[in-house]
């Protein structure tokens, strides 16, 4: 490419408009003190600040005559200070004012903020906003913004004036004038797209959009900018979805990234003798799935592959049958998976199974005992063991694979986004190229979503479920009528099946639904022979496993549980969840403590225990959740119950890293930049190369990884 990665931003931050790249300390009246406030906000550069947006913008641009004011409405005035006085000290103290314009005049009265009366004086010309109210029968406003109208337009009033989020003790009315005193200094800022992608997408020059973000033209339609439509924002938004759009373009691994045509090869007898050994037959949508994944282990490039589908619909399978049929080639396969509980879990299922195609697989967690884990490292380096489940202890830098061909990743969204990129990565450190990668997830994201956080991930999805499945029935129930319920489980026991019961909490809380441990204590009381185990986060693994095991050997008939017990647990003989405070759970994580029963072919039912009075949403929660069993459909309702970023979780929305955009809101620029990303991705002219060269380094710096997902 002629210059190294990196040379285009410093020659950006060194030309004589590069004051963008500067720290903020640079914008007068930012010191330490201000700086270090800004920066645990994320802010640190003068660009970083200038893309500190307002959340909203308030219309306080008409100035009415004093003698038009409505009692009850906010107002905008421009008036001459006609008296000025001080009333009383301290909390009661107060400053009242008369003030005037040619129409008339109006009482004005500022509580505790004592320093006005050192700042106005009499014969002063001010604009004032503020909401108009009454006192002895006139109209009067009460602790209105004010400010000198000493140039033409103001910075809190007379203007449409940007509300932003208060920073520590920065609050809106300093955040203006620091913006303020940033614009003095930045008069210019350089172009970042290329000209080919401002005139397809039709975007604003870039300091004109800053600009008009803070500063919004008089002409600034009042209803786009609140609406984060206005030019400015599309300006913005574009910019900050194209790089990460083309980020997502780069990292995707291209035909070149597979070494040495290593393509793999198996036939279809292979394949059939890994699904013969199965104990049932694959569901037409795991059918679709498996194929399409074995096709992209055929194909020159890498896969890149998220694997969807709703919890029970057998996504393990179709995972063990890509791992197995990757192995038989030769090569190492491994999973990784987010708790203990789930490694062990699916090293049960895949061991029998691989030992039928005479292969060997083995279980790395946490807890694997030092001279086992030895063994098991070993046996992976020197490429004698193939197959491999496990947890986070999987990318442990000591563990290095002699060739490792196929990385999944189960739950994928429990992980963060270099725990993923470092188990695909371990393909490499043995000097081979990058595997193939399959992440699944239970949790179904609405499709707007996942093209922001898996960008050009291939995508597949199960859509049925296994044979004989039974609708879940799910009820929402009072938490009075605990003693029903208590009945329902003494009844579920009674026909040899099994039951979960979970609450929020480990110990603690007011009533018997509100921890665990309680929990296991309460129903230990009722009549005996039923055992009676207890999961929670802070056992130790032993102990967890332990709990788990005597489940699923029926040794204990009900389970007393937190919500450990959501991810990806598979106890087919359990058919009762009753979840405690249910009004206190998300409605993903109520619709995956749902999916833990349902799996066999008994009928099932699902009771949601609900704390009165509930809060409205809570109550919208639980009506969806109990009346949609579709995971995608809850899934887009969960979205308009909450925000995206609370939908994804903190660290989906890290992985996003937006500042700007909001990938609902402005959802068809997020489809827009995304088929430019792929022309920059791809193009060869200067301005394009240049760009990309740009993308990655801020990624880079961002993310420290170009990584998987
Ligand atoms: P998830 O997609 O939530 O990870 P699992 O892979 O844990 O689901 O599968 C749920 C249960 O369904 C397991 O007990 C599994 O053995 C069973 N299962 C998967 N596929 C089939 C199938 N085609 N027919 C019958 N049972 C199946
Ligand atoms: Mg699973």
């Amino acid at each position: 490419m002629g210059e190294t990665i990196g040379d285009s931003m410093i020659r950006d931050s060194m030309a004589p408009d590069g004051l963008l790249l500067e720290a903020v300390t640079s914008v007068p009246g930012i010191g330490p003190a201000r700086a270090a406030m800004l920066a645990r906000a994320g802010i640190e550069t003068v660009e970083d600040l200038l893309l500190y947006l307002p959340f909203r913008y308030e219309d306080r641009s008409t100035v009415v005559a004093v003698s038009q004011v409505v009692v009850g409405r906010t107002c905008t005035l421009k008036v001459v200070v006609e008296r000025l006085r001080r009333v009383g000290r301290g909390r009661g103290g107060r400053v009242e004012a008369t003030v005037s314009d040619d129409s008339g005049t109006i009482r004005v009265v500022w509580f505790r903020q004592p320093y006005i009366a050192d700042s106005l004086h009499k014969g002063d010309v001010v604009w004032l906003f503020g909401k108009v109210g009454e006192h002895d029968d006139k109209p009067q406003l009460a602790n209105p913004v004010f400010e000198r109208a000493e140039r033409q337009a103001g910075l809190h009033v007379g203007r449409l004036v940007p509300i932003y989020r208060r920073i520590g003790s920065l609050k809106q009315g300093m955040l203006r004038r620091i913006m303020a005193a940033a614009f003095e200094r930045v008069t210019f800022a350089p172009e970042s797209l290329p000209a080919q992608t401002r005139k397809a997408l039709r975007l604003l020059d870039r300091y004109e959009a800053l600009r008009a973000i803070h500063f919004p033209p008089d002409d600034a339609d009042v209803e786009a900018y609140n609406a984060g439509r206005s030019a400015a924002h599309q300006r913005l938004v574009c910019e900050e979805f194209l790089a990460f759009q083309t980020a997502l373009q780069l990292q995707r691994p291209g035909v070149g990234a597979r070494a040495r045509g290593e393509a793999k090869l198996f036939d279809q007898g292979t394949v059939d003798a890994v699904l013969r050994a199965l104990p049932f037959v694959l569901t037409d949508g795991q059918q679709g799935a498996v194929a399409e994944i074995l096709a992209d282990m055929r194909s020159a490039a890498p896969m890149h592959r998220l694997l969807q589908g709703d919890v029970g619909c057998g996504k393990t399978a179709v995972a063990g049958c890509a791992m197995l049929v990757a192995a038989s080639t030769g090569c190492q396969a491994a999973i990784m998976a987010p708790t203990e509980i789930l490694a062990r879990q699916h090293a049960e299922s895949l061991g029998p199974w691989a030992a039928s195609q005479g292969l060997d697989l083995e279980c790395l967690t946490g807890s694997t005992p030092a001279g086992e884990r030895r063994r098991i490292m070993a046996r992976l380096a020197d490429g004698d063991l193939r197959l491999l489940v496990g947890t986070h202890a999987l990318i442990e830098p000591a563990v290095s694979f002699a060739n490792l061909g196929l990385a999944v990743i189960d739950e994928q969204h429990r992980f963060g986004v270099r725990q993923r990129a470092a188990l695909r990565d371990k393909g490499a450190t043995g000097g081979g190229s990058l595997p193939d990668l399959l992440v699944m997830t239970a949790t179904p994201i609405p499709r707007t979503l996942a093209l922001t956080v898996y960008g050009d991930l291939d995508v597949c999805t199960i859509g049925d479920m296994p044979p004989g499945r039974q609708k879940v029935v799910s009820e929402v129930v009072p938490t009075a009528q605990w003693k029903r319920v208590v009945g329902m489980l003494l009844d579920t026991v009674g026909r040899g099946e099994q039951a979960y019961v979970v609450a929020p909490r480990i110990e603690g809380g007011d009533d018997e639904l509100a921890a665990a441990v309680k929990l296991q204590a309460d129903l230990r009381r009722q009549p005996p022979g039923v055992g009676v185990g207890l999961l929670h986060g802070a056992q130790g693994t032993e102990e967890k496993f332990a709990a788990m095991q005597a489940f699923v050997d029926g040794a204990t008939e009900v389970l007393a549980a937190t919500t450990v017990v959501e991810v990806g647990v598979d106890v087919p003989n359990a058919t009762l969840m009753v979840v405690g405070h249910a009004e206190s759970f998300g409605l993903a994580q109520l619709h995956q403590l749902r999916g833990r029963v349902g799996r066999g072919e008994r009928a099932s039912t699902c009771v949601f225990m609900a704390h009165r009075p509930l809060s409205p949403v809570a109550a919208a929660r639980l009506e969806a959740v109990s009346s949609i069993t579709d995971g995608f459909v809850l899934a887009e309702k969960d979205l308009l119950l909450r925000g995206p970023g609370e939908v994804l979780g903190t660290r989906q929305a890290g992985i996003a890293g937006l500042r700007v955009g909001d990938p609902f809101r402005d959802h068809e620029w997020l489809e827009a930049t995304r088929s430019e990303a792929r022309r920059l991705a791809a193009a060869d002219d200067a301005e394009s190369r240049a760009y990309r060269e740009r993308v990655t380094v801020f990624w880079e710096r961002r993310f420290g990884v170009l990584g998987a997902g």
